[in-house]
């Protein structure tokens, strides 16, 4: 949400002088991302992950520069795409191919065909028409596709309307009352072998009531699938962990241990079942800042403008889901404070990444860093009123 800022002014925890002066010698816009912070997230979840066994596909989409994915993949993670550009990139960067999987609604016969020829570890199908042309397309190569049937299982994320993905009323998925005719279709697709399910809700959910709420009914999914001689091998609970983006630097690392826990304690399961999880945002939201410099101030009637260089080119997220990202001045010292509507270039009324924001006195040339911008920040940058592409720093 757009909203006013809730915590109290400070100058960055984030960023040293040291830093700041180096920042002030590079051309703004660009995404600082702070190597060492997504190294200890990395190990955080894998730690809490490992107690239970569970296996971690780390969500390309949410940010595939090619230094945070090697980070990434250098922790054993696996891969989860969601284009037949993303298992490009993951092949690239090294990911092994039993640790890719391919989700998406609109898989083209392209994406697919590539996806067969690298033997990615897993399809996760939407529809029962996808799982024919995947069974035909593996038949052509002579290949059996290993696939798990995305379930829509309507539960409630309880997030931005936006980035909720799980209820019946959404496009993803196969629907309960489809269930009968999917088990039809796999005894006749000879080229695919199904080998578990896949569930994903939404994205920011930060009630992991919901996460319990979730492993109840994939349990009641699993069972009727079971009951019917489908062997699940794999149950794939998704993504969706939400960081903070309030407190990002009292909060620098998303709670994976009751996260993992809720689903130790909820989901069902047999010795020889592997608990899949596809985290995207949790793991790099907060090692990204997008860095800006304040180019003009325009005192209004009613409010005050700083006007950055960056924009929703840059990061669209405020514009596309009106998202919140703490502020912040990271050059001014001025004891007095303002609030100001912090926007970007663009020729957009929803080009705005803050309304009434509280920062110290502001001024042209001022560095302002949009904070928690490590996940769907840089990877939704476009060249619209054909801007630059954004810049990339890192801190070693
Ligand atoms: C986007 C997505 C994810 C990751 O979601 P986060 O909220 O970033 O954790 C996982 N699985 C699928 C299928 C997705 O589309």
């Amino acid at each position: 949400m757009i909203s006013e800022d809730v915590s109290p002014m400070t100058l960055s925890q984030m960023f040293n002088r040291e830093q700041i002066e180096k920042f002030n010698t590079l051309n703004t816009p660009f995404y600082y991302y702070d190597i060492s912070l997504l190294s200890n997230t990395l190990t955080a979840c894998t730690t809490e992950a490992n107690k239970y066994g569970f296996h971690v596909h780390y969500a390309l989409k949410a940010n595939f520069d090619q230094k945070v994915l090697e980070t990434i993949r250098s922790f054993g993670i696996g891969a989860d795409c969601v284009s037949g550009g993303e298992v490009r990139r993951a092949v690239e960067v090294g990911f092994e191919n039993k640790k890719i999987v391919f989700a998406g609604v609109g898989k083209s016969d392209a994406e697919i065909n590539f996806a067969l020829d690298h033997e990615i570890l897993c399809f996760n199908v939407e529809s029962i028409q996808e799982l024919e042309v995947i069974n035909k397309l593996a038949g052509l190569k002579g290949k059996k596709a290993s696939v798990a049937l995305r379930i829509n299982p309507n539960v409630n994320a309880y997030t931005h309307k936006y980035i909720t993905t799980g209820l019946e009323e959404n496009k993803f998925g196969i629907n309960q009352w489809e269930f009968e005719k999917v088990l039809v279709a796999l005894k006749s697709l000879q080229n695919v072998n199904c080998i578990g399910l896949h569930f994903h809700i939404g994205s920011q959910i930060t009630d992991l009531n919901v996460f319990k709420s979730l492993c109840i009914k994939v349990n009641e999914i699993v069972n009727w699938f079971q009951e019917r001689h489908l062997t699940i091998k794999v149950i794939n609970v998704g993504g969706g962990l939400g960081v903070d983006y309030y407190n990002p630097d009292t909060n620098k690392v998303a709670d994976f241990e009751t996260y993992f826990k809720i689903f130790d304690l909820f989901l069902e399961r047999t010795a020889q079942q592997e608990v899949h999880f596809e985290l995207g945002r949790a793991l790099v939201a907060q090692s990204g800042t997008l860095i800006s410099r304040v180019l003009y101030v325009k005192h209004g009637q009613v409010t005050n403008f700083a006007i950055l260089d960056a924009g929703m080119t840059e990061l669209m997220r405020p514009a596309l889901y009106q998202a919140y990202h703490k502020i912040e001045n990271i050059s001014s010292q001025d004891q007095n404070s303002a609030r100001y509507d912090v926007v970007g270039p663009i020729c957009e009324s929803t080009d705005c990444f803050g309304k009434a924001v509280e920062l110290p006195e502001t001024k042209r040339g001022d560095l302002i860093a949009i904070r928690t911008a490590g996940a769907y920040g840089e990877v939704m940058a476009s060249n619209y009123n054909l801007r630059d592409r954004v810049n990339v720093v890192y801190s070693k």
